[in-house]
């Protein structure tokens, strides 16, 4: 993948994101405020709560790749420097880490 496709690729996915975070925003404090059944609505809370941090995470992941194609390291690992396998950039474009370190990132925990 060329840096213009992925570059173009990773804004597309920012803008994504971005509509699935107002989206969410605008959920958040309707069915907070919701009278009937309390309990319900505070785990819907939580529930919308959980989905826009993962939002917000993936969204900082995406940033990430574009600061590195702005720098001239993407596709390169962050955590040994190596190639980024092609396929696996298809598939995550914003992916940091090649298969074993992001592994082994993951068993450290984020
Ligand atoms: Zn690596």
């Amino acid at each position: 993948m060329d840096a213009a496709a992925a570059r173009s690729r990773l804004e597309a996915m920012i803008e994504d994101l971005d509509r699935s975070i107002a989206i969410l925003r605008g959920e958040s404090p309707e069915r907070e405020n919701a009278p009937a059944d309390a309990g319900s609505g505070l785990s819907e809370h939580h529930r919308v709560e959980a989905a826009l941090d993962a939002l917000r995470r993936h969204r900082a992941a995406v940033r990430g790749a574009l600061d590195r194609l702005a720098a001239g390291t993407y596709g390169r690992c962050v955590g040994c420097g190596g190639p980024v396998p092609e396929g696996r950039l298809e598939a995550r474009p914003d992916a940091a880490r090649c298969v074993p370190c992001q592994a082994r990132h993951d068993r450290r925990g984020r």
